[in-house]
């Protein structure tokens, strides 16, 4: 066993790389915190012929990777990938780990943080480190009431579930120079409890919303279902795409992938423009990154018309259809 590091690593999450790249998000952050710190940023590959992402990952900023690269690793499996991690972080002592908030993440992380004995917070938001040196993990909690500031003081490592969307990656530099360190896979890796039947890719949407340079949200007070598509005529004439708050999915108006908040996607547009939405701390939380944002709602006094740069007393649905014809004719024109 080597002596405790300063080392922050990211666990690399490579399954639906092209339409989720928390890994690299991890990445540019953690440097950001080592540069505070003082310690290294290293990814951690597990799976089969992987030096495509060992690569990646270098050049987003990887210092060090750890690859443990098995046929046995070829798709993941919680029971190899946890007793793997567990191994490595009980060698090398890193003083943070850092899983994206993915289907994957959100059951690896756990299993990990509790086999290492230390604390994890689930679903951060935000990372920064303190006048102490640790780790501030930034959650909703409460059930979304209130957002907690949570650190670790004593157990390592620190460990957090991050959500994807809410860093922004560091450009790909082709020149960067990392260490790799080959890790032996051992041959008695635990057996799975589950058993893998099938697996299918979702196809992408046309453009993700994380990265949209507009997004037109809609919240209940678009009215119906009907009134509601023109969201997308909207998102459609400005190249942008469509996010709905969370009674709007619950009602079918928008699919569960449009939901914005803490419980969906955290989007960063040059634009947003907020259609009879409240202002709910849980749907806000997400959209603190946006440049401009202008919101459209029947009463001056909701919580999203004091957010916004510009707000706009007026029925949500006329709004959007005198914008739609405005659009239109000055496209024509
Ligand atoms: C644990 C938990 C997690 C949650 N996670 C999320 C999340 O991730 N994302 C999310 O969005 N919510 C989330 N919520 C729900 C959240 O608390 C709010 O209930 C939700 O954001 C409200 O959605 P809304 O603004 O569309 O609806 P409402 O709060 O009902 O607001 C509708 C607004 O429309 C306005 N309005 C009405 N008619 C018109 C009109 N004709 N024209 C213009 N304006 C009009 C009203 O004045 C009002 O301001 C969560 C809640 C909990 C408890």
């Amino acid at each position: 066993m080597t002596a405790a590091s300063k080392d922050i690593w990211v666990f690399g999450d490579w399954r639906n790389y092209f339409q989720n790249r928390i890994t690299l998000q991890l990445l540019a952050r953690a440097r950001e915190l080592a540069h505070i710190t003082g310690g290294r940023v290293c990814a951690v590959v597990f799976g089969q012929d992987v030096a495509e992402w060992v690569d990646e990952y270098i050049a987003h900023g990887a210092q060090t990777v750890y690859v443990a690269s098995d046929p046995a690793l070829y798709r993941y499996r919680i029971g190899a990938f946890t007793a793997l991690m567990v191994g490595l972080a009980e060698q090398y002592r890193p003083e943070t780990i850092l899983v994206g908030a993915t289907g994957f993440g959100r059951e690896f992380a756990p299993k990990v943080a509790k086999r290492l004995n230390t604390g994890l917070t689930a679903d951060c938001i935000g990372l920064d480190i303190d006048a102490d040196g640790l780790l501030v993990q930034t959650a909703p909690s409460f059930g979304g009431n209130l957002i907690a500031k949570i650190v670790t003081p004593q157990s390592r490592p620190q460990m957090a579930t991050v959500r994807p969307g809410i860093f922004q990656e560091i450009p790909h530099n082709a020149e960067a120079i990392g260490e790799v360190v080959e890790i032996p896979v051992p041959g008695d890796l635990p057996g799975e409890r589950v058993r893998l039947v099938s697996t299918q890719k979702q196809p992408p949407r046309e453009q993700r919303l994380e990265d949209a340079r507009v997004v037109i949200c809609g919240g209940r007070g678009m009215g119906s279902k009907a009134k509601f598509k023109k969201l997308f005529e909207l998102a459609r004439l400005m190249e942008g795409e469509v996010g709905a708050t969370r009674p709007v999915v619950y009602a079918g108006w928008a699919d569960p992938e449009a939901l914005v908040g803490q419980a969906g996607r955290h989007v960063r547009p040059q634009v947003l423009i907020s259609c009879g939405i409240s202002g709910a701390i849980q749907h806000t939380a997400a959209i603190g990154d946006a440049d401009f944002v202008i919101a459209v709602n029947k009463n001056e006094n909701a919580t999203m018309m004091r957010l916004a740069d510009v707000a706009v007393v007026a029925d949500a649905n006329q709004f959007c259809t005198a914008l739609i014809r405005a659009l239109k004719e000055r496209l024509r024109g």
